[in-house]
């Protein structure tokens, strides 16, 4: 947790560069940091309102916790992964439509993105105390089960049933994005706010412009030293979403065993890349794009985001090479630092 405070702090400082408090006078300008989602949640944002926007955009994000945490045992998830096994379960619209993306993105990736292998995620359990390198057998056993084709989704009724009773639905790929984006909902519909910037642990969406009219500067850690920032870009109404290796992990033996896992080994993504971006509109479909990308490698990667509109990607390979989508490349400053 304090590497990602850390980070938070960097991005907070690059971003914003404004304090943590309310104008004294007018309320025109807010801003609030909070754990939830097993995160460091910020945002600022400028406005009439703005203090009870941003509250109540806070407010969204713990609801949706409760919804699509499988920390929380009594969850919606939590009670669908007990109870979706030969058995059509109906959900709720918020989980609904996270559950629809989910499938898309994992057939789009061909399972290098999957939201079916919490059974994995919990064996390994990195990012908690229990953290440990499994089992080779153990880790074979559960590819055999768990894969997204081994649940059914239908759309008309939304319903939700698994196929094999093992299967474990995870959306700590996914569900960060949405809670942005339905953060930044509140701003925008309800409050009719239009400049702001949140950042959900490396989730960052940037609202509009700063209230003195410039571009929102957002930086990309460095991924082996990410007290550093390695790029920046300017942006506007849009989302900069990054998954690296660098935050959750543990070493056992001199061997780094990161979070994000390849659903074809079984083991952390080892594709060659280390940080991976998505720069585009919704922060739905950036974090699940910034997860399947780190599994697929640059490759892959660039011709997959190259092939969808208005999605961009920023790549940095474990030799530090920073590459990336061709329409993304004047927009990028590479910062050179000491790591
Ligand atoms: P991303 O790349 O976006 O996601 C990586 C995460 O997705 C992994 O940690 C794993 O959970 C899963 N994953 C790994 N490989 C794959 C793959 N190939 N395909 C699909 N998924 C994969 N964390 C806590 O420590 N405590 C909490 O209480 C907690 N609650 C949460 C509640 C919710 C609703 C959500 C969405 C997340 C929660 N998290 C919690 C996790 C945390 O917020 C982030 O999801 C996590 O830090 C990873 O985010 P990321 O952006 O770094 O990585
Ligand atoms: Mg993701």
């Amino acid at each position: 947790m304090k590497k990602i405070i850390s980070f938070i702090l960097i991005l907070i400082v690059l971003l914003i560069g404004c304090s943590n408090k309310e104008k004294d006078n007018n309320n025109i300008q807010y801003s609030k940091t909070e754990e939830i989602i097993g995160t460091v949640i910020s945002g600022t944002i400028y406005g009439e309102n703005s203090k009870e926007a941003l509250c109540e955009a806070f407010e969204r994000a713990e609801y949706i916790e409760k919804i699509m945490s499988v920390k929380i045992q009594d969850s919606e998830i939590s009670n669908l992964n007990n109870t979706a096994f030969n058995n059509e379960v109906k959900v709720s619209n918020e989980l609904f439509y996270v559950l629809e993306k989910a499938m898309y993105y994992s057939k789009l990736t061909e399972g290098a993105f999957d939201f079916t292998i919490g059974g994995l995620i919990d064996l390994w359990a990195i990012g908690t105390e229990n953290a440990k390198v499994p089992k080779h057998e153990e880790i074979i056993n559960l590819l055999e089960l768990d894969n997204y084709k081994n649940i059914q989704i239908n759309s008309e009724n939304k319903t939700v049933k698994f196929l094999k009773d093992t299967v474990k639905i995870d959306l700590g790929a996914i569900a960060k994005g949405y809670v942005a984006d339905e953060m930044k909902k509140v701003i925008c519909e309800k409050y009719n706010i239009h400049s702001g910037i949140l950042n959900l642990g490396g989730n960052v969406i940037a609202i509009g412009k700063k209230n003195n009219n410039s571009l929102w500067k957002v930086g990309i850690c460095n991924p082996i030293n990410n007290s550093y920032v390695i790029a920046t870009l300017e942006s506007s109404d849009e989302t900069v979403v990054t998954s690296g290796n660098y935050e959750r992990y543990f070493i056992e033996n001199g061997m780094k065993y990161h979070h994000i896992l390849d659903p074809n080994t079984g083991y952390p993504a080892n594709s060659g890349l280390i940080s991976t971006t998505i720069v585009t509109e919704s922060s739905i479909d950036a974090d699940a794009l910034s997860t399947a990308t780190y599994v697929l490698g640059l490759d892959k990667s660039k011709e997959l985001v190259e092939s969808i509109d208005n999605v961009e990607g920023v790549f940095i390979t474990e030799d530090m090479v920073i590459d990336m989508t061709s329409g993304i490349n004047n927009r990028i400053k590479v910062i050179q630092n000491d790591t």
